[in-house]
């Protein structure tokens, strides 16, 4: 199979730097949920080893104990499960903190870094203020003894200083083109009150991104360091450094982010809409995290599939969400079974059949005959889609009117709609008369134009199974929610979930809950697809739906994943 590792740019990377062991990690910060850029990151990474049959890490990032918490650190490691992934190992920046404050002071001792304490607008200035109007020059405090810079380093660490008052800058190059050499910060310190999930109060200074990261990539014995474009002009400092400590330096590249536009992905607003209630939360199926895609059905593997097909080179790729819908909608197409459920039930009395008439009818679970069938009972009450009705026909018009002829999915023979009935108080259609056969009675039918899903009343089997539908749309009108003159917020849908309450599902969706995941386990892959979601089916002529974990058992709720098409108006 043709894969983002056998050609292209990541194949080139590895060709650079043919290491026997290879070793990768993904590196995220716990401070949110993932989202669909990151599963990018996990399917480079982990995609990355195991193709050179190598090992990925998990490491969290966790310098910064503002925002971290362990909910989070949970929620990535399932995600990363659930995306088919198993890390090589667990590990964490803060695991080697005390190697790390050890690394800095053999920095000092090196003269390759110093204690600042100039205010942030100072050091603006040295690295040339404004837009770099003004020539740069360096800090006042980078020509002190390193005995005085070990010193005070060690004061930072035990708490002689206030947030901002001292911090551990690189002695750099600020006369270098490149603004990621200005002595950057190695070390800073954070609140006295903000306490790590790992390491509790233990610690009031902080390396950087620009310090840990490239250590612990040494550390670790990384082959290959491969991050998002935007830190390419950071892998001057992550070689300077590992240099000047003599340590082991890994090959790093730089690859092009995955955008997705018509949504919000960063963390703050997606915050602000679960708190002001837009959406359920992080793992409202409108969002387009990992744990809201995984809670509106999509299956991982629809996931690796579009990381795959949109490929791996060092642009930024932009998608529309409605691309990676149509990616799912063809994943689902040939994966999962397919049922008759009706969102929005219209009763249909067949008048020419008996109180007690029941026949069993063999219906498919797909085009694919490994998938097998199973039989739903046609009797004399069953439910159309409301819309599948109209009082009046008209010519370029196929589905049910009074006088028209209509198919039913893989029943025998075709019904005929008579009359129908209204309720007195608010005119709404409550119930229209069909008969069965040829609609004088007479033995010969027409091949109808149009044939419709159904489901029939019939307590004895247990049909229909009442269900909570949930539809979304969009979350957004617009597909830059951003660009909205009033801000994102006023771009947002108030149409993006409709709720069917009384939605109708045929029998089989008994055996299709009892034979999940869908698509079915044939890898390894599968193995953490095995929440409620994973129960997923094509509702024919209505859509591609999964049961939402709001089900209990008295009550299923299901989520659609995707349209059966794409709305050519409004996205789905
Ligand atoms: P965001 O700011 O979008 O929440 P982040 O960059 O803060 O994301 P991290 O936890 O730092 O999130 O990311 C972990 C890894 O995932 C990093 O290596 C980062 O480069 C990568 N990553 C993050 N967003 C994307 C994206 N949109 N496309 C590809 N890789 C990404
Ligand atoms: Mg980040």
């Amino acid at each position: 199979m043709n894969s983002i590792f056998d050609h292209g740019f990541l194949a080139e990377v590895h060709a650079m730097n043919p290491a026997e062991n290879v070793n990768t990690r993904f590196p995220p910060e716990p401070n949110g949920h993932l989202h669909i850029g990151h599963s990018k990151a996990i399917a480079v990474n982990f995609g990355f080893a195991e193709f050179h049959g190598g090992n990925c890490f998990l490491r969290y990032d966790d310098t910064n104990p503002a925002g971290e918490e362990e909910q989070f650190f949970t929620s990535i490691a399932d995600t990363i499960r659930w995306l088919g992934f198993t890390p090589a190992r667990v590990t964490h920046s803060s695991d080697n903190f005390e190697k790390l404050f050890e690394l800095a002071e053999g920095l000092i001792r090196r003269d390759g870094a110093y204690v600042c304490h100039c205010s942030r607008d100072e050091i603006k200035a040295q690295r040339g203020g404004e837009k770099g109007s003004s020539p740069r020059y360096a800090c006042i405090h980078r020509g002190r003894p390193t005995a005085e810079s070990l010193n005070e380093f060690r004061a930072m660490r035990n708490g002689k200083y206030r947030p901002g008052e001292a911090a551990l800058r690189m002695k750099q190059d600020i006369e270098s083109g490149n603004p990621q050499m200005w002595d950057l910060f190695a070390y800073r310190i954070l609140d006295n009150d903000a306490t790590h999930y790992r390491t509790g109060n233990q610690w009031r200074i902080y390396p950087t991104y620009d310090f840990a990261h490239c250590l612990c990539d040494s550390i670790e014995g990384i082959t290959t360091s491969l991050c998002t474009t935007e830190f390419e002009a950071s892998s001057e400092s992550y070689e300077w450094l590992c240099k000047k400590l003599d340590l082991y330096t890994p090959m790093q590249r730089e690859y092009g982010r995955l955008n997705i536009s018509g949504t919000v992905l960063s963390k703050r607003k997606i915050k602000a809409l679960v708190d002001e209630g837009i959406v359920r939360g992080w793992d409202d199926p409108r969002l387009y995290t990992l744990i809201g895609l995984r809670r509106r059905g999509v299956p991982p593997d629809a996931i690796l599939t579009f990381v795959n097909e949109i490929g791996v080179t060092k642009a930024t790729t932009n998608i529309q969400v409605a691309r990676l819908d149509q990616t799912i909608r063809t994943y689902l197409g040939t994966t999962v079974p397919r049922l008759m459920m009706v969102l929005d039930p219209l009763p249909v009395v067949i008048d020419n059949l008996p109180d007690d008439f029941v026949e069993m009818v063999e219906v498919p679970f797909s085009a694919d005959p490994s998938f097998g069938t199973h039989a739903v009972p046609f009797t004399k009450v069953m439910y159309i889609e409301r819309s599948d009705f109209r009082e009046v026909d008209s010519p370029k018009y196929f589905r049910l009117a009074p006088g028209k002829t209509v198919g039913l999915l893989k029943v025998p023979l075709p019904v005929t709609a008579t009359s129908f009935e209204r309720d007195p108080k608010d005119g709404r259609i409550v119930r229209v008369h069909a008969v069965y056969g040829a609609s004088d009675g007479g033995a010969k039918v027409k091949k109808p134009k149009a044939f419709l899903h159904w489901v029939a009343e019939s307590p004895a089997h247990g049909s229909p199974i009442r269900a909570t539908a949930r539809l979304f749309n969009s979350l957004f009108r617009s597909d830059d929610p951003e660009s909205n003159p009033g801000g994102w917020k006023a771009d947002i849908n108030p149409g993006s979930e409709e709720v069917l309450e009384n939605a109708m599902i045929e029998v089989g969706f008994n055996e299709v809950r009892s034979r999940a995941p869908w698509p079915a386990r044939a890898t390894e892959l599968n193995e953490a697809d095995d929440g409620p979601e994973s129960v997923r089916f094509q509702a024919m002529r209505v859509g591609y739906f999964a049961v939402d974990m709001d089900s209990s058992t008295e009550r299923v709720v299901v989520n659609r994943i995707v349209s059966l098409k794409e709305d050519s108006g409004k996205r789905s």
